[in-house]
């Protein structure tokens, strides 16, 4: 036998240790060559009666991360080809039996009759996790670096080798389906008292705390196999099970709108697999994992949430002729909100960092805010008491602009104003030198305007985060007109070593993201003025996929900024810039009852000290009419919140500002939480098919407004039938 991804050793004891290494790989994954190499050593286990068990271990950090996403991409796409080349029966049947080829290797492991160990030595995710639970004994590593999870639902999958099916074999259904559901990653004291793994060992008495089990006797049956064994739950038609099942599926449908196929389809398998025996419930799972891997939702999100992202984070903006950076000393200016989230992940990422306010007490509360954050993860035990000490270390808060001395890079966050900033890239460069990279985080402003205060503006950048910093995994970069290549290079790295993920987008009002989300939040305003029922307004947009209503949202960015927007917009771009029902919403809001947002306390919401907060009942007043909400059609209503956005999306790309639709996409999900299922603000387009798109923009500019209105772009692709990722990625479909 010619393995070329595992080792075997076999000790004196007949223990065979398979250690899983896969060549020119940094990590393990499952692919095809991985399955048949996996089936030889079966049978070579099975057919040689001296083997008296097998422990699997990796020769990686990570034990596995999971199949070949890359493969599984473009799921939909091999059954389009399969079925024309072979017809829809003789397609279905191929991709079913290839669907189900990890579960049903999986299941020969613990069928075998002899018995298997999993040595989890570091990160086992997804089908990398599911090959350990049919392993008869799982012991992990008591290391930081090991960890266990089924998380293929945030790619728009799931657990399709034995994971449906084991899992809530193994615990409390509501249990089983939290953790399926979430795809969560549990650390190994977790996975413990979760009764995922049987042990946690040392890292050095990993493999010998599986053979000490093999040699105790370890039974090759798993729990399931056995004649008398017992559902963790009891039976589904019970009257327990009735307690369970009726509020699981109204937990999914709370939790997904029905949006995501994939976690409608654990449901199913889930249901439908514990009333089976194991062997007819996993070809339940994976024909449930066939249909699943033809999704367009999981197709969309793989590209945009795996793939993209990890090319994004790999630096695929990065200018390859730029030597790559050190940065080890950051300054940020303006010790506010943002500077003082800026000034804490960066600490965070181990850099030091020089944080400058007006005065030492402004510069001091700033520090004081890493305080607060790094001492709440100490309460949850996530982060040590030395941590602390060594973050804070890293932080020096001071009101003297000499103490930039030595720094790398700056980021300015200062308040928002043209002469504030001016100063503060004088004073700056005055200590620094023209030859450092210096940063705005600024919102509005145009960079290219900001960098005529440089004495250099091929070395001032816009680098843009969202609030709050610490959460939020977008930053944009920003290319003012003259912005040079080492600038873009040190900001990326700069990202890269806070450990978010850029997008980079050329000089205009309001960037990428501050203009689609605008949007959202303006028809949720219309709506409102409309007579659409406040609740109404909020539900539908959780409904369409956002993750917040836009009257919350815009509570929480504050309406009196949304007031200053308005102004500011007005007078740059002219009267008719704005929309006067939206206008006069905010008016209202703001200015004659003094209504911002969370900030104070009373928005489009209440928020009752200590209480919950509450839709304000004098919103639907302010209409002046209010529609039969049986009248409403809801799904219009979503397709207003997702075209708003969309449009304004394709306008970005269309104007040259972003220039990558993978950038639109992660952007539009991480920045503004864009329905995740779509694959992103283009994906969404691009899963209509262009055509459907401007037809639904037509039919919205005819009954509200040349807001829907697609650009020229958008009718040229119509017509000639290309998608954003065919023009401008050179990708065939998703
Ligand atoms: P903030 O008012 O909370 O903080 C601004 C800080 O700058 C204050 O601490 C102030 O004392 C300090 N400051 C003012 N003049 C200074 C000077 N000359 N030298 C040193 N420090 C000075 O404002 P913020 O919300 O943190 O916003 C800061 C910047 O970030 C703005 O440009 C804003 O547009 C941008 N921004 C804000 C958000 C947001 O959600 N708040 C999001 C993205 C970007």
């Amino acid at each position: 036998m010619t393995l070329a991804n595992f080792k075997l050793d076999t000790d004196s004891d007949g223990i065979v240790l398979v250690t899983w290494d896969m060549p020119g790989k940094p990590m393990n994954v499952l692919d095809q060559t991985v399955m048949d190499e996996l089936d030889a050593i079966v049978d070579h286990v099975v057919a040689d009666a001296a083997i008296k068990g097998v422990v699997l271990t990796s020769g990686k950090d990570a034990f596995c991360t999971g199949a070949d996403l890359t493969m599984m991409q473009s799921g939909a796409k091999q059954f389009a080809d399969a079925v024309k080349a072979r017809g829809q029966d003789a397609a279905m049947t191929e991709f079913v039996d290839q669907a189900g080829r990890a579960s049903r290797v999986f299941r020969r492991i613990e069928t075998s009759g002899k018995p298997w160990a999993a040595a989890i030595n570091g990160v086992a995710l997804g089908g990398g996790f599911e090959i350990t639970l049919a392993c008869h004994y799982r012991v992990i590593a008591d290391s930081p670096k090991a960890s266990v999870g089924l998380p293929e639902v945030k790619v728009g999958l799931f657990p399709g080798a034995g994971g449906t099916q084991r899992i809530p074999r193994l615990m409390a259904t509501p249990d089983a389906l939290q953790f399926l559901f979430k795809g969560e990653s549990l650390k190994p004291a977790r996975a413990k008292q979760m009764n995922l793994v049987h042990d946690v060992a040392p890292e050095g008495e990993l493999v010998a705390r599986a053979k000490a089990w093999i040699k105790g006797g370890g039974k090759p049956v798993a729990p399931w196999d056995e004649k008398n064994f017992k559902m963790p739950s009891g039976k589904i038609f019970s009257p327990f099970g009735m307690m369970i099942w009726p509020p699981a599926n109204a937990l999914y449908r709370k939790e997904t709108y029905d949006n995501y196929p994939a976690v409608k389809a654990i449901l199913k398998c889930v249901y439908e697999g514990l009333q089976l025996p194991i062997d007819q419930a996993l070809k339940v799972e994976s024909r449930y994992f066939a249909q699943i891997m033809r999704s367009k939702e999981a197709a969309a999100m793989i590209r945009s949430l795996f793939l993209s992202m990890g090319e994004l984070n790999k630096g695929a903006r990065r200018p390859k002729s730029e030597p790559r950076t050190n940065l080890k000393k950051i300054g940020v200016i303006g010790a506010g909100f943002m500077g003082a989230g800026i000034a804490y992940v960066t600490a965070s990422a181990g850099a030091q960092v020089v944080l400058v306010d007006r005065d030492q007490a402004a510069a001091d509360k700033g520090k004081a805010h890493s305080d607060a954050l790094i001492s709440s993860r100490v309460a949850k035990g996530r982060a040590t008491e030395a941590d602390k000490a060594a973050l804070l270390g890293r932080i020096k808060a001071s009101a003297d602009y000499n103490d930039l001395k030595g720094c790398d890079l700056v980021v300015e966050a200062v308040f928002e104003d043209r002469g504030v900033k001016a100063e503060t890239t004088k004073k700056a460069q005055g200590v620094l030198g023209p030859d450092v990279v210096f940063a705005s985080n600024t919102s509005t402003l145009p960079i290219t305007s900001l960098a005529t205060e440089a004495q250099k503006p091929e070395n001032f950048i816009g680098i843009h985060f969202f609030s709050p910093v610490d959460k939020m995994m977008l930053v944009e970069i920003i290319m003012g007109e003259k912005t040079g290549d080492r600038a873009l290079a040190t900001a990326l790295d700069f990202v890269r070593l806070i450990k978010k993920t850029p997008i980079v987008v050329n000089d205009t009002r309001g960037f990428y993201a501050n203009r689609c989300v605008g949007n959202y939040i303006r028809e949720g305003h219309l709506m409102l003025m409309e007579g659409v029922p406040p609740a109404m307004i909020e539900n539908v947009a959780r409904m369409a996929g956002m993750p917040v209503g836009p009257l919350s949202l815009n509570d929480e960015v504050a309406i009196d900024l949304s007031w200053r927007v308005v102004q500011a917009t007005k007078k740059d771009l002219g009267e008719q810039s704005i929309d006067p029902a939206q206008e006069k919403l905010i008016k209202t809001l703001v200015v004659d009852l003094e209504r911002f947002g969370r900030k104070n306390g009373k928005g489009f919401y209440d928020y009752p000290q200590g209480g919950k907060k509450k839709l304000w009942p004098g919103l639907a007043g302010l209409a002046g009419k209010a529609l039969d909400p049986d009248t409403i059609d809801v799904e219009e209503l979503k397709q207003r919140f997702l075209v708003a956005q969309a449009v304004e999306a394709a306008r970005t790309m269309a104007e040259g500002v972003v220039t990558d639709p993978r950038e639109a996409d992660v952007g539009s999900i991480l920045g503004f939480g864009f329905a995740p299922f779509t694959g992103g603000t283009i994906s969404y387009i691009d899963g209509l098919g262009v055509a459907n798109f401007v037809s639904l923009c037509d039919t919205l500019v005819a009954r509200h407004g040349d807001r829907f209105s697609p650009p020229a772009l958008l009718r040229e692709m119509a017509k000639s039938g290309e998608t954003f990722y065919e023009r401008f990625v050179g990708a065939k479909a998703a």
